[in-house]
């Protein structure tokens, strides 16, 4: 059965009947990767045509200034780094270092390698929240279903990174990981994985320059070439189809996390430029469920009381939009006693939010009495200048809708304006009058900002990828063309069953009887690609 961790979804090992789902794979709908592709996600690519000498280092000043235009590009997906420290004071660049792990091998560039011990305590916490990837272990004993895959990755390196990866390890696979994201790297973990035999560049605080020397570490290797990319934001991919296009006849596949990432994928698909078969997982149904609804319904509160240490009982809010976040907020906000407001463009959102106890109203009808504002609508200049000005005195404005385009924040940059810095990513900007609104994580994602991310929404990501990796290294022949697909439903299905057991949830099983009445397989998938879950 499905909820059995000792079975392998059918569709992953043995391919009977699956040749309806891979057809069914419909491509999202375009619109959502078109989110202000002119000015905000597109802005953010930065492509490495001119990076491919790292002869000319920069000195250790300028490392420390270069631009944060990588990490932009993946910002999108997440990382629980945002409370990391670097225990490190050393200031030596890991690249001017000779290091040895015990075992003798020098190929990896961390931090330091003497702070293995400590991040193997954190990913050991990890585990205890990942308990899909742990089954896939264990599972992993009798079959190794990546044995023979040379896996190059390049994702945010933290303790739930190093989870997955060792269970790819565990899976057969060999891998050689990169950073995607400048700052996000736990160095103890990093230093962890290295200790156990995993080829890993990285570290916190890379300079421009080093982040593409250490993807180029990755995949530039003497005797071994990947036949895999794990990839989140493109970056890795886009190095590899500048520098190294020939790799692409021995690379099956690539995973990509990332909305910017998949955007990215869809754009060379559609120029007829993609040359292996992508799979987005970035938009499978259980991901999607709980980055955008389960994650937002706990980090609301939690980027909220970080940053600003306020009560929410009694207090009055008003979210705009009622998508899948917005739901997240309002439901949370709720449960602390505030009283919720809801905005709204869409007459069925709109009503779901009437259905389920809020009020709905335009912006400009509350703007005055409420004490929060949170946008999570994925549109621009929701909140605008006008409503800012008509805010009372002290109103929290944060966005966790899409990157910072939200909120109007440039409209407050003007001359009669003051700004104060009063703690981290958070801003008083004051009026003439004495008036100050508290802004937020200056209308970026309040969420990524400020707060961490569960290890349990990350296990979901995770094993989303391990399982999307399975799925397009075993895949035979003709299955997938050089298009970008979605995770089959029966393996979205299969993620969240490994997740099952952590709450001792027991599954109804369909009789026979119930099957045919239903004209379902017994073992799934049980629902259309169209249902809305
Ligand atoms: P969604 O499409 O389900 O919901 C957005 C809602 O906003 C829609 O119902 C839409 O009708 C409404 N809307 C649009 N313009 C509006 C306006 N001017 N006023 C009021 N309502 C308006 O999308 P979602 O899944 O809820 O995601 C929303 C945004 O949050 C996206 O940009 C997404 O990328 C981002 N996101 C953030 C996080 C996070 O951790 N903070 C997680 C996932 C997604």
């Amino acid at each position: 059965m499905l909820g059995d961790i000792n079975e392998w979804p059918a569709t992953t090992l043995d391919w009977k009947g699956f040749g309806k789902a891979i057809d069914d794979n419909a491509m999202p709908k375009k619109k959502k990767y078109n989110v202000n592709g002119d000015s905000g996600i597109k802005a953010q690519i930065q492509f490495a045509d001119q990076k491919q000498e790292f002869n000319k280092r920069p000195t250790k000043i300028s490392r420390r200034s270069l631009s944060r235009s990588i990490s932009q590009s993946s910002t999108d997906s997440y990382s629980s780094a945002a409370s990391y420290t670097d225990s490190s004071d050393d200031e030596t660049s890991p690249r001017d270092k000779q290091q040895k792990n015990s075992k003798g091998s020098s190929d990896f560039c961390v931090k330091n390698i003497k702070q293995a011990e400590f991040g193997r305590r954190e990913i050991e916490i990890a585990e205890q929240e990942m308990p899909a990837l742990m089954a896939l272990r264990k599972r992993a004993q009798g079959e190794k279903p990546l044995a023979g895959a040379k896996i190059v990755g390049c994702t945010h390196i933290t303790a739930q990174t190093a989870v997955l990866m060792e269970t790819l390890g565990a899976l057969g696979a060999q891998c050689r990981w990169a950073a995607c994201n400048i700052y996000s790297t736990l160095n103890e973990v990093a230093a962890a994985l290295a200790e156990s035999g995993f080829p890993v560049f990285a570290w916190k605080g890379e300079s421009e320059d080093d982040f593409w020397w250490c993807i180029d570490r990755c995949v530039n290797v003497e005797g071994w070439q990947p036949n895999m990319i794990l990839d989140d934001g493109g970056d890795l991919t886009h190095w590899i189809y500048k520098k190294y296009p020939n790799m692409f006849k021995k690379i099956k596949g690539i995973v990509e996390e990332s909305v910017t990432g998949v955007h990215r994928l869809y754009q060379l698909s559609k120029a007829g430029k993609l040359c292996v078969p992508a799979m987005n997982v970035n938009d499978s149904v259980t991901k999607q469920k709980f980055d955008n609804l389960y994650c937002c319904r706990e980090s609301i509160l939690d980027g909220l009381k970080r940053t600003t240490d306020m009560m929410f009982g009694g207090k009055q809010v008003v979210v705009c939009g009622y998508g899948e976040v917005g739901k997240g907020c309002c439901a949370a906000l709720k449960a602390m006693g505030s009283i919720v407001y809801v905005t709204e463009i869409d007459p069925i959102c709109a009503l779901q939010a009437c259905m389920d106890g809020f009020r709905l109203v335009k912006l400009n009808e509350v703007i005055r009495q409420v004490d929060i504002v949170i946008t999570c609508t994925g549109n621009k200049n929701v909140v605008t200048r006008e409503h800012l000005d008509r805010m009372k005195n002290s109103c929290i404005v944060c966005n966790m809708g899409h990157s910072n385009t939200e909120i109007d924040v440039a409209s407050l940059r003007t001359p009669e304006l003051t700004w104060e810095r009063v703690r981290s990513q958070v801003d008083h900007v004051i009026w003439p009058d004495g008036k100050r609104i508290v802004l937020l994580a200056e209308g970026r994602l309040l969420n990524l900002s400020c707060s961490t991310v569960p290890t349990f929404v990350l296990s979901i990501t995770a094993t989303t990828q391990a399982l999307a990796l399975i799925e397009l290294y075993n895949a035979p022949e003709g299955r997938y063309k050089q298009d970008v697909y979605l995770l089959p439903k029966k393996m979205d299905e299969y993620v969240a069953s490994l997740h099952l057991p952590t709450f001792d949830a027991h599954l109804t099983e369909l009789t026979d009887e119930q099957a045919k009445y239903l004209g379902l397989n017994k073992n799934g998938p049980f629902k259309p690609n169209y249902y809305r879950y």
